[in-house]
């Protein structure tokens, strides 16, 4: 079976958005209000000669809209049972918030090849914004949007590296 790429971070910076935008179709729910209780969403990406399975974690199971670090942790125990590489995703206009830090140590203590995306970076001014991100230890952040449309071969190249 393909090697398993999950998204992770909490909820509202785009994973989902990312998601599709990434398959090429939409298949996962976005979502203005965090939390959205569905089954687990993947697809094939194809990229370099060589394929993975792109899985969407956030909101899978969630039936608490409100406990938003449970569905951190379900996505977190995803990436430990399922994921080679994990595409921990940031919101560049918000910054960094505690929500991020708990997952960054989470992600930190797996010890799964991460990258870090930075996404929300729909200009260039906001694309250098990113740099407060590389606190989490795991380098520049890759800044994509996934409403413009912008990173996408730069990050497919990131998963590629880590694989
Ligand atoms: P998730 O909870 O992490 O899956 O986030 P969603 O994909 O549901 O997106 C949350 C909100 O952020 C939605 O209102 C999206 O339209 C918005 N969003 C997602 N990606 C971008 C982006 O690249 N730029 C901007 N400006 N908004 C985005
Ligand atoms: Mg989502």
């Amino acid at each position: 079976s393909l090697p398993i790429v999950a998204i992770v971070g909490r909820p509202n910076v785009g994973k989902s958005s990312l998601f599709n935008w990434l398959a090429g179709r939409r298949i996962s729910i976005v979502d203005p209000t965090a939390g959205v209780t569905r089954d687990r969403v993947s697809t094939v990406v194809e990229h370099g000669g060589r394929a993975w399975e792109l899985m969407d974690t956030g909101g899978i199971g969630i039936v608490d809209v409100d406990d938003l670090s449970a569905d951190v942790e379900r996505q977190i125990q995803i990436a430990i049972d399922q994921a080679a590489v994990v595409v921990f995703v940031v919101d560049v206009r918000e910054g960094i918030v505690p929500l991020d830090e708990d997952v960054s140590a989470r992600l930190r203590a797996i010890k799964k090849p991460v990258v870090l995306v930075a996404n929300k970076a729909d200009t260039d001014k906001l694309a250098q914004q990113g740099g407060e991100f590389c606190k989490f230890g795991y380098g520049e952040p890759l800044c994509v949007s996934a409403d413009q449309k912008l990173g996408k071969d730069e990050l497919f190249d990131a998963i590629f590296e880590k694989l």
